[in-house]
């Protein structure tokens, strides 16, 4: 099969849907791989990495689309990338189609099959090709808090691990799920008395089995998030329901009980934030203040660290890559039920549930 991988044109995007050690494995299952030049870049691979790999350079987008079979990438195709997919060409990147009717729509025109990263399940019912990216935004989250915290940054001025004579920050998660836990064990790595918060009885025993010095766990009610709320230095927001909005847990008339200058981080912003103030922000401009407490609302956190995230999705990605273009879609899919819950576009037609009900398209 000849699979092709473009450079990423949605702004602010620097990850690539491919790494030259995706492309050599494609190689060496005898496929034809076709990369963009510069297509790697911003996440620091050379086209030199991927020609070493076996791939083939080629210098325009038109040029990708127009000869691969499948096309590898990571953010949902932009309008003129969608012109270029053409009947029976198969897609494999992140879609997120149940907000997005124009794409939807050009997607069913194109008559592509298009398997969405998002939907693809695994056996424990998680998500496989999100969990590298709540991963990646987990582990940042005290990064950036940590750095907002400092007063030059609007922030309380307190350092994570305190020092000898001096406490730690104390940091509260809500949520325990994956961004969650990977919140918690950077923010407990660095020092910070750290507590996580969730409604899961069974997540909150995982927690305490695996993490029970590290962190201390606590059953998310509003009165116990209200205590906590009183005395933390950072909140990161991790909640999840699926299919939802996130729920609002921390209000705007609860701030003149917060510390002044304690930082909000909301990982949740992508699903709208799950804090009554947060807005979503860019890398550029990633904070501001609310009644003096710091908020950091960035909705695509893992592009902070590209080459990490595109290290993380290729190593998630790969498996289910080389399924497709060793076996076909049709095949691959037949054969793993967790892959076909992705197929969420085939031949002009909508193939996942929830989607249609959002966009109220029949399925
Ligand atoms: P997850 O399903 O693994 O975990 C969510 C957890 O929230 C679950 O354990 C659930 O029990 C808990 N929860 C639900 N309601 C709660 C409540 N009221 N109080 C406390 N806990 C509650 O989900 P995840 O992968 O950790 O993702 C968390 C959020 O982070 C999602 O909205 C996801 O889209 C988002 N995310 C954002 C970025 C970004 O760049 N901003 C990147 C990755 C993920």
């Amino acid at each position: 099969m000849k699979i092709g991988c473009p450079t990423e044109i949605k702004p602010q995007e620097f990850r690539v849907g491919m790494t030259p050690n995706a492309a050599q494995e494609a190689v060496a299952h005898g496929h034809d791989v076709i990369i963009q030049s510069g297509a790697g870049l911003g996440a620091g691979f050379e086209d030199a990495a991927y020609e070493a790999a076996g791939a083939k350079i080629i210098d325009t987008a038109e040029e990708v689309f127009a000869t691969a079979d499948m096309i590898v990438k990571v953010k949902e195709p932009q309008a003129v990338e969608r012109k270029m997919l053409r009947e029976g060409q198969l897609l494999f990147t992140y879609l997120h189609l149940a907000p997005d009717p124009a794409q939807t729509r050009d997607l069913l025109e194109s008559g592509c099959t298009a398997i969405a990263y998002e939907t693809v399940t695994d056996d424990r019912g998680g998500l496989p090709l999100l969990a590298p990216m709540s991963e990646v935004a987990g582990r940042l989250a005290p990064q950036v808090g940590a750095y907002t915290l400092q007063k030059a940054n609007g922030g309380r001025g307190v350092l994570m691990g305190g020092v000898p004579g001096v406490g730690p920050a104390k940091v509260l998660v809500i949520g325990g799920g994956v961004v969650g836990t990977h919140s918690a064990r950077i923010a407990a790595g660095m020092g910070a008395d750290v507590t996580v918060l969730d409604r899961s009885l069974p997540r909150l025993r995982y927690l305490d089995d695996v993490f029970g010095d590290t962190f201390n766990t606590g059953y998310s009610s509003a009165g116990l998030l209200a205590e906590h709320l009183e005395e933390a230095d950072m909140v990161i927001g991790a909640v999840l329901i699926p299919g939802a909005e996130a729920p609002k847990l921390v209000r705007r008339d609860q701030f003149p009980s917060m510390k002044p200058g304690a930082v909000l981080v909301d990982v949740a912003i992508d699903q709208g934030g799950c804090f009554e103030t947060s807005k979503a922000t860019t890398h550029a401009d990633p904070i501001y203040e609310v009644d003096g407490i710091m908020h950091y609302c960035v909705a695509n956190m893992p592009g902070a660290v590209a080459r990490t995230s595109t290290i993380a999705l290729g190593n998630a990605t790969m498996p289910f890559m080389l399924a497709l273009a060793d076996k076909g879609w049709k095949q691959a899919c037949a054969d793993d039920p967790h892959l076909l819950n992705g197929l969420n576009v085939h031949a002009g037609q909508l193939t996942y549930y929830a989607v249609g009900k959002a966009l109220g398209i029949d399925v």
